[in-house]
């Protein structure tokens, strides 16, 4: 195990912290954005056993005495796909988060994409709560229902809508009943808001947005440009900004704007330090049961092993996160559209920065010659959100 936690003196207090578990690849999906390989979505049994995890909490748990907020999420495939032993484990991982963990609050975040026979699903779903309300660990069960840019009809979205105000019922419908809808954006599939509509006027949970821009570059062939793509992305999320903000969403992007209005005015030296404070609240555990730390961004949460160096999780340098920071920077220092943004702070403060720079240097691998519209061109494709937001 590789981790990089420093030996505590005095144990300390977390106001939150999210370990996410590459717990299962079971997934019956297509989208082409994937994190996960083909081998690895057509896994029947979970990566990772209740002696691994429990490996993992302990490390993790060391230098902790309480965390107010604890989250553990199980992803990365379709959880409520999996049978017996597998799904066993998900009842008992309970246990072993109570035993290392002094929390507040505790949600089990499980992804799902629905892909499959529904009826069941949403049945497992609900016996999964049931168990949790049992157990009286003060675990909150709660579903990540991760939708499939490649399936985005109306029926698709009818099915999630359907799945969440079920789940939604079956809570009973008051205040912190929903679940949680991830928008997975592929550039050549954005989701439709006329069609999502309906969802997003009747989901009361969050909605966030998650864009894998490096899965999405790193195979793409070399005459096929990056402008457009991101473009794409740009005014989808300029529409979808201008919606969620009328409709009031609890969505990453509106709650990140809306941090960063109040920190525009900050010098990017303050907003560095800032990113440094936040670190460590965020933990990938990979199949190997080998931990890494994410990064909070306005387009996800980012792993960097999955997404920054997809399909070689173990060739990679695994505190890559924490320590590139300036580097990443660099790379927009080099790129004209960032030497004359406007946004830059803000563009660190929403981590809007680490797309930037990841596809900036996709970009420069690739052999085809950058062009001066691609120097114009905001790589993170958050330019004209900032704007809106901001003006
Ligand atoms: S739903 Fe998730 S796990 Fe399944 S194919 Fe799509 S991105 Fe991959
Ligand atoms: S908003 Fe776009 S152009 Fe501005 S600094 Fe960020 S990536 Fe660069």
């Amino acid at each position: 195990m590789n981790f990089p936690l420093e030996l505590a003196v005095k144990k300390i207090n977390r106001h939150s912290l999210i370990i996410n578990l590459d717990y299962c690849g079971t997934c019956h999906g297509t989208c082409s954005g994937c994190l996960l390989s083909t081998e690895e979505k057509d896994s029947t049994e979970s990566f990772l056993t209740l002696e691994k995890i429990s490996h993992c909490f302990a490390e993790i748990s060391k230098p902790l005495n309480y965390v107010e907020q604890l989250a553990i999420g199980i992803g990365r495939g379709n959880a409520l796909a999996l049978q017996d032993q597998s799904w066993d484990i998900l009842k008992q991982l309970g246990e072993i988060v109570q035993q290392y963990f002094n929390y507040g609050t505790c949600t089990l975040e499980v992804a799902t994409s629905l892909i499959g026979h529904q009826r069941q699903q949403l049945d497992k779903a609900k016996a999964l709560i049931d168990w949790y309300n049992q157990q009286y660990l003060n675990i909150d069960c709660k579903f990540v229902v991760i939708s499939n840019p490649g399936l985005t009809s109306k029926n698709y979205w009818k099915n999630i809508q359907w799945f969440l105000s079920e789940l939604a019922l079956k809570r009973g419908g008051g205040e912190n009943s929903a679940d949680i809808l991830v928008l997975n954006l592929m550039s050549d599939s954005l989701p439709s808001l006329k069609l999502l509509e309906p969802l997003l006027q009747q989901h009361h949970g969050p909605i966030n947005i998650f864009w894998a821009s490096g899965v999405e570059f790193k195979y793409l062939s070399e005459n096929v440009g990056f402008r457009q793509k991101i473009k794409a992305v740009s005014h989808w999320l300029e529409a979808f900004f201008q919606r969620s903000k009328k409709l009031g969403l609890d969505c990453n992007l509106n709650n990140m704007m809306t941090l960063i209005k109040s920190s525009n005015e900050l010098e990017t030296k303050e907003v560095l330090e800032q990113l440094n404070q936040g670190k460590g609240s965020l933990i990938f555990i990979d199949k190997n049961a080998d931990m890494t730390w994410g990064d909070f961004t306005v387009l996800g949460e980012i792993d960097p092993v999955r997404q920054f160096n997809p399909g070689q999780t173990n060739d990679y340098d695994r505190h890559h996160s924490g320590k590139n920071i300036h580097s990443e920077i660099k790379q927009l220092f080099r790129h004209s559209a960032c030497q004359q943004c406007d946004y830059f702070s803000v563009c660190l403060m929403s981590g809007g920065y680490k797309t930037a720079a990841l596809n900036i240097k996709l970009q420069e691998s690739r052999s085809v010659s950058e062009s001066t519209q691609w120097k114009q061109c905001c790589p993170s494709a958050l330019k004209s959100v900032f704007e809106m937001a901001l003006n």
